[in-house]
């Protein structure tokens, strides 16, 4: 069985565990955040298996590139507020000193009124 086969991120992405889709295409997912820190909160993910940025290389950068350019895209269509009163944050957690918890390269964005639950 692949490492791919036990991650919780590969396994939303191939559709064996529900979540609310936002986004798909060839290379990218986006789906909602379980536990929201904000009225929006989406995670976009490759469906390739990258760990983290730890393992990120040049090779990496046009995907890297396009899940970037996605997130302004998605974050407005998903109710966030125009730049510059509304806006969005993007944060990519790294290594348990980064305090990511889940080892499949995720960006999370994060948006909406405030006050958040964190942040
Ligand atoms: P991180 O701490 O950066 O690794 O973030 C992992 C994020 O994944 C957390 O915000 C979790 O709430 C979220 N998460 C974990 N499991 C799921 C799931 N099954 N569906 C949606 N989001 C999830
Ligand atoms: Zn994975």
């Amino acid at each position: 069985m692949s490492p791919s086969a036990h991650c919780i991120f590969c396994n939303i992405a191939a559709g064996t565990i529900p979540s609310r889709k936002v986004y798909e295409d060839d290379e990218l997912f986006a789906f909602d955040d379980i536990k929201p820190w904000a009225p929006v909160h989406f995670l976009i993910i490759p469906k390739t298996h990258i760990p983290s940025m730890a393992q990120a290389g040049p090779e990496h950068a046009p995907l890297l590139g396009r899940m970037m350019v996605l997130a302004p895209k998605l974050a407005m269509e998903q109710g966030c507020n125009p730049y510059p009163e509304g806006g969005f944050r993007m944060l990519v957690n790294t290594g348990a000193e980064g305090g990511q918890d889940v080892h499949h390269l995720h960006i999370h964005v994060m948006g909406g009124p405030r006050p958040w639950l964190k942040g």
